[in-house]
């Protein structure tokens, strides 16, 4: 017996029960306890039926007055009976649940909760949940603050419940505390048990607050603590290679199609003493949606190969690769440079006989996705990685690619805009430089926002811009027919559609992320080459893909994209000198949803967008784990924990300065813990 048995142990628990409990992702005992209410209802207060005025949900303490009546309604079993208090009495009904009537005894008591409803003159309570009441002391056990549960429409709150309650019972004898004594001492924080117990079924608001600042703690002292740990190594700033101005540097600046931003200018200052230094560059280039980050790759890349060293540079998106290996061919071609592009769809033969001119040393930088870190990729002289929208890998893949050179320099570039206190969860060990201005010559881009009996208005916009030249993207939220009856609009049937009909004379195709990675890079090279005019594709174009002719990203159900995602889709157009429009299609009545889009309206500012967003939804979906590589917590918010999570930071510090293998004995459960956690393939993606 112990924590990691599996859900099966628990009684009632059948192989119909578990798969239900798999899909919120609950395998094992510890899964179960650690599934942590989402919030909570305080049963404890009773309303008296008289003073029941409002449809809403209500919790009330009744004897049954008549007995429960079967009907039927249009072939629907009804059990309906009535309820009473000393003040008023009301309906309850169960609808197409015949056992109901004998689970409800004439005279007896119960506390009863649920949604009450006007049907004409009658008042009524549907489908209750309900608990006999037999005496005083009974009714303190029934009537307590009741945990509600991220929950699938398969399994009711009460079966979670009483799951968690039996899951509870069986893991409390088998609790560890992996918390120091000492630091929970320092801090003040309940013991484990009570904080596990009290987090489910809390006597009070005091032992809500206690559990949850306990658990909280843990959870970020745990990721920190691994965090730091995982880097360790990486994060020392250990010798590296101390790399010279190359010869023709200049001339390579002067090449370059365009002359640099001040920003970029300082950025590549930056880099360039890092680089010289004999200490290993270890960097993160934050640069808003259309900063030119790229460009800064370039140079740092030709700077490394100019002195005699390998460098690899891993894109999340094969379109993103093929895009980059293209660009940086350009820059390179001049200089006597090989580059090579790696990527899932290289054939077997090329793949082999790219290995071999890497080994060889003739390839002197290689261009790919995640293939990069295949353990076949030997590069014998890597001096320098480079990791584009880095928020798309993890550290692990990171530290991957890093370890195949002897102590690389290393640059991470992403558009993302991090407050600081996240930075440091992320890049804790990282120096951080700021592109903070777009290239010049950039016209604004025009955002709208319209309903969708705008279609018309926008084809016609759409028409124009192309008869002058210009490309168009439309994205949609689904790649095939939705199952709620094609509400949203999907790719493959609005391709088909806009073809057949409004824009028949023009070459419109598709792109979504279940083609085949060739098929993809083809349309992607005939978008760029300006063959196909419109795109219509889902989010596969997000990242960094570079088309400067294309002048009107119209997105429908705007409502379905996060602001993140709808600032990095709008970073496709206005990228050339032709002025962009992006118009936001959504039919939504959602007050926030409005103001979301608003935001998009109002602001071009990754940063300002950003913290909007924070404001009116919290950090959950923004920070979501695929945006930003940040772990998904199952207590903690890492935006409105902000301040526990400096005091962990702090400690953790603390902890590791003075015994940075944990080899006090006072850490051999924490040790434990973290090694568990590292083992966990779900850390291993988040990290
Ligand atoms: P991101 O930071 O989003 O990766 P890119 O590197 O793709 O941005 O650059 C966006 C566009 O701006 C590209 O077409 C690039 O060639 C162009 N660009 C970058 N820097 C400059 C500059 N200093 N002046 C003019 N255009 C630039
Ligand atoms: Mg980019």
């Amino acid at each position: 017996m112990g924590l990691n048995e599996s859900i099966l142990t628990i009684k009632g628990v059948g192989a119909q029960v578990a798969s239900k409990l798999n899909k919120l992702g609950i395998y094992t005992l510890k899964d179960m306890i650690e599934h942590y209410p989402r919030d909570y209802e305080d049963r404890r207060k009773i309303t008296p039926i008289e003073a029941i005025t409002m449809e809403e949900h209500h919790n009330i303490l009744a004897s049954v007055a008549t007995p429960p009546q079967v009907t039927k309604k249009a072939g629907k079993i009804i059990v309906t009976f009535r309820v009473k208090d000393s003040t008023g009495s009301i309906y309850v009904t169960f609808y197409g649940q015949a056992y109901m009537k004998n689970n409800f005894q004439m005279g007896e008591k119960y506390l009863l909760y649920g949604k009450v409803r006007r049907k004409y003159a009658k008042i009524e309570m549907e489908s209750p949940e309900y608990q006999k009441v037999t005496d005083t002391e009974n009714l303190e056990k029934v009537a307590k603050i009741t945990p509600i549960y991220p929950a699938t429409s398969k399994l009711s709150q009460k079966v979670i419940r009483s799951l968690i309650e039996k899951s509870l019972a069986l893991c409390v004898p088998f609790l560890e505390d992996c918390l120091p004594e000492a630091i929970k001492k320092q801090y003040d924080l309940v013991e484990k048990t009570e904080a596990v117990t009290s987090i489910h079924f809390p006597k009070n608001g005091t032992a809500f607050f206690e559990a949850r600042k306990r658990l909280v703690f843990e959870e970020l002292f745990m990721l920190q603590l691994s965090l730091y740990r995982l880097k360790a190594d990486f994060a020392q700033k250990y010798e590296g290679i101390s790399y010279h101005l190359p010869e023709d540097f200049k001339s390579f600046l002067e090449k370059l199609p365009f002359s640099l931003t001040a920003a970029q200018k300082r950025v590549v200052q930056e880099i360039v003493e890092d680089m010289k230094s004999n200490l290993a560059m270890n960097r993160l280039i934050q640069g808003d949606v259309g900063s030119g980050k790229t460009v800064i790759a370039a140079i740092a890349l030709f700077m490394a190969v100019k002195n005699g060293y390998q460098t690899a540079l891993m894109a999340p998106t094969e379109v993103l690769a093929v895009q980059h290996y293209g660009f940086l061919q350009s820059l390179m071609a001049p200089f006597n440079i090989e580059i090579a592009l790696l990527t899932g769809s290289t054939t077997k033969k090329q793949r082999q006989e790219i290995l071999e001119g890497i080994k060889q040393q003739k390839i002197h930088m290689v261009i790919g996705t995640h293939a990069l870190i295949e353990e076949q990729v030997e590069i014998p002289k890597l001096g320098l990685v480079i990791t584009d929208e880095q928020h798309r890998f993890g550290v692990r893949q990171r530290l991957k690619l890093t370890e195949k050179g002897m102590r690389p320099d290393v640059m991470v570039m992403t558009a993302t805009p991090i407050p600081r206190t996240l930075a440091l969860i992320l890049y804790g060990d990282m120096d951080i430089s700021i592109i903070d201005e777009l290239p010049p010559g950039r016209v604004p881009i025009q955002t709208n926002g319209v309903e969708s009996s705008y279609h018309t208005r926008i084809y016609r916009f759409i028409e124009k811009q192309l008869l002058e030249g210009r490309q168009c993207y439309i994205i949609c939220p689904m790649v095939e027919e939705s199952e709620n009856g094609g509400e949203l609009q999907n790719v493959l049937e609005y391709t088909a559609e806009l073809k057949a009909d409004v824009f028949s004379s023009f070459t419109v195709e598709y792109l979504h992320g279940k083609m085949k990675p060739k098929e993809k890079n083809e349309v992607m090279r005939r978008f760029s080459s300006g063959e196909i005019q419109i795109l219509v594709s889902t989010t596969v174009v997000e990242v960094g893909v570079n088309v400067p002719n294309a002048t009107v990203m119209l997105i429908e159900n705007a409502e379905r994209f996060g602001l993140a995602q709808l600032h990095q889709l709008r970073g496709r157009v206005g990228r050339g000198v032709h002025k962009s429009y992006c118009i936001l299609v959504s039919d939504s009545k959602n007050k926030v949803t409005q103001k979301r889009l608003k935001i998009m309206e109002e602001s071009t500012d990754g940063f300002v967008i950003a913290e909007t967003d924070l404001k009116l939804r919290g950090p959950g979906e923004f920070f979501g784990t695929r945006q930003h590589g940040l772990p998904e917590m199952k207590i903690a918010n890492l935006y409105t924990d902000a301040k526990v999570l400096k005091e962990v930071q702090y400690c953790v510090k603390n902890i590791l300065h003075q015994d940075p293998l944990l080899k006090k004995s006072d850490y051999r459960e924490l040790v434990k813990e973290i090694q568990e956690l590292a083992a966990k393939e779900v850390l291993h993606r988040a990290l």
